[in-house]
């Protein structure tokens, strides 16, 4: 959570219901700094032009929607005979949270495609376009596999191969490709929560203090470079800059090569590993980087072990 917050990268966190994973995406936006002023005025236009409160974001706070799945293409998208924003656009320099990611509807899903690369949305009706800015964070979550119990601890997961295929290829390569980050997550044994004391709350509020500081020094590090966050880097950008280790850069060829990855993807890794970098304070990409980088495509990996079994 807190790489994806630096470095502005979309996120799919895969684990089993009740893991914390709707708990994890509510925190998202704490995490983030306060809108700045110019964001506050597009994102106020937005909600008030349909007629949505706005006193939450007058205090700073960003936008945090989320759709329950069952939700029409016109409303996540936006469009429509008298044409409104979507969830996207209500998103909009703030963070869109899809859980049951798969259960969204297909063509909802993919919608989501150009508006993902432009940051905008543009629905096209007789009586001329509508452009809507649709700048938002996507943090997206499901379960491992239909049952959810797949790679569970002490649990057994009874879908076939054929079935978690199948659940899986409900999301398609494109919209994937546009996802920086997948992270499996496990659940948290019950005896490890109940022991919160008044101390262990105040550790807790310094911890989430330094996070967020944290988070914001990485972000200024990435305006004051390249004027964008990390996530909005071309692969050009990156190792035009010379700042990749070359040991990190050989890493990461071996591991595309052995595991796969599209070329988006290789860009995707270079992005992750340039965040983990800064929040490192580094000013170059180290093999540590883009390991961790790695480490964070579980989807890839959990692919392949489906279709190996
Ligand atoms: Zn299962």
């Amino acid at each position: 959570m807190i790489i994806a917050a630096a470095g502005g990268h979309n996120l799919l966190m895969i684990g089993p219901p009740g893991c914390g994973k709707s708990m994890l995406a509510q925190c998202f936006p704490g995490l983030l700094p306060p809108l700045y002023d110019e964001e506050l005025l597009e994102v106020v236009k937005i909600h008030s032009s349909c007629g949505m409160p706005v006193k939450s974001l007058l205090n700073g706070q960003r936008p945090f929607r989320s759709p329950h799945h069952v939700i029409s293409d016109v409303g996540l998208i936006g469009g429509g005979t008298n044409p409104r924003p979507g969830e996207i656009s209500l998103a909009h320099h703030g963070v869109l949270f899809l859980d049951e990611f798969p259960e969204f509807r297909r063509t909802a899903l993919e919608g989501m495609r150009a508006p993902l690369e432009t940051g905008q949305v543009s629905i096209v009706r007789a009586r001329g376009a509508f452009d809507y800015p649709a700048q938002f964070q996507l943090i997206a979550a499901m379960n491992p596999c239909p049952c959810g119990r797949l790679g569970v601890k002490d649990s057994r997961c009874n879908c076939s191969a054929a079935s978690i295929q199948s659940y899986l290829k409900k999301l398609s390569q494109p919209i994937l490709d546009r996802i920086d980050m997948h992270v499996e997550l496990q659940a948290v044994p019950l005896e490890s929560i109940g022991s919160s004391s008044r101390d262990s709350d105040e550790v807790e509020a310094a911890q989430t203090d330094q996070i967020i500081s944290e988070i914001a020094i990485a972000r200024d590090l990435q305006f004051h470079r390249q004027k964008a966050l990390n996530a909005t880097l071309d692969g050009k950008g990156i190792l035009g800059s010379q700042s990749v280790d070359p040991k990190a850069l050989n890493l990461l060829e071996r591991s595309a090569n052995r595991i796969g990855f599209s070329a988006r993807t290789f860009v995707r890794l270079l992005r992750v590993g340039r965040t983990i970098a800064d929040l490192d304070g580094e000013s170059i990409i180290r093999t540590q980087h883009i390991a961790e980088a790695i480490s964070l495509r579980s989807l890839e990996r959990i692919s392949n072990l489906v279709q190996a079994a």
